[in-house]
């Protein structure tokens, strides 16, 4: 009986695809499988959701090629959990899928060309032609090279034969070439290992015994071991067995050639093995503090662990202020869940906490930690995923997308700094990882455990109203006072000055104390680059991106403008592109001219910068990071990068440059952020055992943001922000999407607006609220003009309707899929 199943393929559309099984494929099961298909004229990676055996309606059902893995990818609930998302995101089903699955490493891509029946006579024409272009002509060579073939060419060798695929790709859109989409096994990276031989152990002993340790089989060598040969020995013995080669080479400060002498002695085996992580010497020369938790840590820990023994779900808000020891609150519950035999996932806000929190929790649960995050090399990373899903990690930590990670029999899901905006995904599938793992948690009879000490409004809402637990440490350890916070009005230190520095002269002036204490200073400016913007004094224009609504940034070492959304750059003008008078100037201070000011103010201080211009790799941030930690830097500037989790013991002085610069933004969260930046930027400071101060420099220092921040109260300001998004019904108290409309022409953006307004009017009725379509906040990006509908319903399900039925009139009426994009629960309006 021939067999049909359902695949999830990762194209924009938000239904599955029917595939024939082929009989090679018979007693396979193939829900949660990963399968190769054809797709269009390409070749695709789906997954199997069911297979049934009624023939599909469509007449012709193309086969699935073959299986990518042995094991399916994915355990019954993450496919519960995919259809969710797809659900409650109104995503395309593949997309979803897609983003629970492993990098494809098994696989290249690569196009196969071939000449069609129109290529050939088209190959004719420019045969009888007399004169041809120089382009035609190129087509000619191109197109002989193919008839003469009469088989496939591929991209590689045409790439090599060429130098570019370019013609060919234009011949394919003439439709005198085709492309055929391949995908090819690739090989797996490994690395070389050394170890220790130990069969010439045996010899070495015998010779030592006889007392000829010249006896050992090297014919080179008379006298006894080498140094470099004991400097190796020592190494792999205090390593307790084989280590990759670059590591070793690195600890025995021995060269290439060495090893390859020893190799050849008898006196070292090297094999080849994959690459794993792990080997890190950031996370092997580091021992974790000990520490006995306090009666607060004791009372929520327990809590944790009565939810957990009862293996139900349950979800939970950790409320603790900054330096409150929710980490080992973290550790416990870990503890609790894997002493019953279940497993857990730690989520963190960035990579660079992945670092942190990993070294910590690998330090208590040493090789059942997998770690997770998009900044690893795919092959890595593929390789982690798998360890998970082999049973082989019990424990995970990573960032948003780790919440999919392939764990099975979960008992816990932890989300340290839950209020943060980056675990909402800014590409579809449009997931919310908190609230993705609080769902999944449900699925699993798992718990939730929220954690932050300035929980967004929705979490704490639902705490209050009883939906999620609510466990508080309203004090530091042992106990240490919250760090002091003193508000610097720049108005008035304007008047002062008479002249506005990239920091206040109260900033620098606690800097100048701290560098002579010796402790150290962190400020935080929340912009990159060197100026905000370039001006003209003759017209007020800001020199713009050429594709985007925004001005551009001004980046001195590489002396350039440039966008931070598309990442247009150019050299700034002498002269307004406007109006052409010669009066540029840049104006507003960002990370790098902060820097740049410190090393100028104190030249003989170490001054660190942590932002994207500076970190790019793992590595760099653990370098930035751990100088300071050690104390080998004494300013450390940067972007909220340097805002979030890090437990920095000599820092006394947090300053914050332009803070109330997110309350400039058009956006119903901008207060939050702001009052949360602030909260977190302060909880940095004085964590060790000297007291800590910060300074928040503003313009607009009454605003209750920045007052209620300085105070550190944050219930204070849950009720006044409450009392805003209720009135102006946003979010918690209202559910909450945003459609945007999108085209390179203005043109079809109006019309399609228009059309789906008229789509969506009659949801009035039902309850939902659709304001717009307006012009975006950022009205053009990426040279698409973008208009923006704001959905707001008092019911979920209302909203949801809603909004399916406009992607279902968008797919009737030929809209382009990605021309419109829909947000639910967005992280912001802007
Ligand atoms: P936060 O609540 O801000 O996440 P952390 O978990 O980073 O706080 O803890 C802050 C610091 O307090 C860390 O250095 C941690 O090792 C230390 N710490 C945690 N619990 C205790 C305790 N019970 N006694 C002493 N120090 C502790
Ligand atoms: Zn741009």
């Amino acid at each position: 009986m021939p067999r049909y199943c359902e695949v999830a393929v990762p194209v924009p559309l938000r239904t599955t695809f029917t595939y024939a099984v082929p009989e090679s494929l018979d007693g396979e099961p193939l829900v949660g499988r990963r399968v190769v298909v054809p797709f269009g004229k390409r070749t695709m990676v789906g997954v199997g959701l069911g297979e049934s055996d009624a023939a599909p309606e469509a007449t012709r059902v193309k086969e699935i090629a073959h299986l990518l893995d042995s094991l399916p990818a994915l355990p019954p609930k993450l496919i519960e959990l995919g259809h969710w998302i797809s659900r409650y995101y109104l995503a395309s089903i593949g997309e979803a899928f897609r983003a629970m699955l492993p990098p494809e490493i098994e696989l290249r891509q690569d196009r196969a060309y071939q000449i069609t029946d129109s290529g050939r006579s088209y190959l004719r024409d420019l045969a009888e032609t007399d004169e041809r272009t120089d382009e035609e002509s190129a087509e000619f060579e191109l197109l002989s090279r193919f008839d003469r073939e009469d088989s496939s060419i591929s991209s590689a060798r045409l790439r090599r034969q060429l130098g570019t695929e370019f013609l060919a790709d234009g011949l394919v859109r003439r439709g005198y070439l085709s492309a055929r989409e391949t995908l090819h096994r690739r090989k797996a990276r490994t690395q070389k290992i050394v170890s220790w031989n130990p069969a010439h152990e045996g010899v070495l002993a015998e010779a030592l015994r006889q007392g000829t340790a010249s006896a050992v089989p090297n014919p080179d060598r008379l006298t006894g071991p080498s140094a470099p040969e004991v400097r190796i020995r020592e190494v792999l013995t205090a390593e307790r067995g084989p280590l990759p080669l670059n590591l070793l080479l690195e600890k025995a400060h021995v060269s290439r050639a060495v090893i390859q002498r020893l190799e050849k002695a008898g006196v070292l085996q090297t094999w080849e093995e994959p690459i794993t992580p792990g080997e890190d010497p950031w996370d092997t020369d580091f021992t974790p503090p000990a520490n006995v938790l306090n009666p607060e840590q004791k009372t929520a820990l327990e809590e944790i662990w009565r939810w957990i023994v009862t293996g139900e779900f349950s979800a939970a808000l950790l409320h603790g202020v900054t330096g409150s020891g929710k980490t080992e609150v973290y550790l416990g519950a870990i503890e609790a869940a894997v002493s019953r035999g279940k497993t857990a996932i730690v989520l963190v806000p960035e990579i660079a906490l992945t670092l942190w929190v990993g070294r910590l929790v690998r330090a208590r649960f040493d090789d059942r930690v997998a770690v997770l995050h998009s900044g690893l090399p795919d092959i890595e990373r593929a390789r982690e995923w798998w360890r998970v899903r082999r049973g082989e990690a019990s424990i995970v930590v990573g960032t948003r997308s780790a919440v999919f990670a392939p764990l099975e029999n979960l008992g816990l899901i932890i989300v340290d700094e839950e209020q943060e905006s980056s675990y909402k995904q800014e590409e579809s599938p449009r997931y919310h990882g908190r609230d993705t793992a609080v769902y999944r948690a449900r699925l699993e009879g798992a718990v939730a455990l929220l954690g932050s000490a300035t929980p967004s409004l929705e979490t704490f809402h639902n705490a209050r109203a009883g939906k999620y637990k609510l466990l508080k440490l309203t004090s530091r350890v042992e106990n240490r006072p919250l760090a002091d916070v003193r508000v610097v009005d720049l108005r008035e230190e304007f008047r002062r000055q008479h002249r506005a520095a990239p920091i206040s002269e109260t900033l620098r002036a606690a800097i100048a104390l701290r560098l002579e204490e010796k402790t150290q200073a962190m400020v935080l400016i929340n912009r990159r680059g060197y100026s905000w913007s370039l001006l003209c004094r003759g017209c007020g224009a800001v020199v713009q991106c050429q594709n985007c609504s925004i001005a551009l940034t001004y980046h001195k070492s590489r002396d350039r403008l440039e966008c931070h959304y598309c990442g247009y750059s150019i050299r700034p003008p002498k002269q307004c592109p406007k109006c052409h008078a010669e009066y540029m100037y840049f104006v507003g201070d960002g990370a790098e001219r902060v820097d740049e000011y410190l090393r100028q103010q104190f030249p003989h201080a170490k001054v660190s910068r942590l932002d994207r211009d500076t970190v790019r790799t793992k590595r760099q941030y653990q370098q930035i990071l751990g100088a300071f930690a050690k104390g080998d830097v004494d300013i450390l500037v940067g972007t909220q990068m340097v805002a979030k989790g890090h437990d920095f013991q000599r820092v006394t002085l947090v300053g914050v440059a332009a803070a109330d610069l997110a309350l400039g933004r058009p956006d119903f969260r901008a207060a939050e952020r702001t009052f949360q930046l602030l909260t977190q930027v302060a909880g940095r400071a004085g964590r060790g055992e000297l007291s800590g101060e910060v300074l928040v420099e503003t313009y607009y220092p009454e605003h209750y943001a920045i007052q209620l921040a300085s105070q550190q109260d944050y219930e204070s300001f849950y009720e006044k922000e409450a009392h805003f998004r209720r009135m102006l019904h946003y979010p918690p108290f209202t559910a909450l999407a945003s459609v945007l409309v999108r085209d390179r022409k203005v043109e079809n953006a109006v019309r399609w607006s228009r059309a789906l307004a008229a789509c969506l009017e009659p949801f009035e009725k039902k309850d939902v609220k659709v304001l717009g379509p307006a012009a975006a906040p950022l009205a053009r990006l990426r040279r698409d003009y973008r208009f923006q509908f704001v959905l707001k319903s008092p019911q979920r399900t209302a909203l949801g309707k809603a909004l399916s039925a406009a992607l279902d009139f968008c797919a009737a009426k030929e809209i382009p899929a990605n021309a419109v994009i829909v947000d639910v629960d967005p992280a912001s309006l802007f």
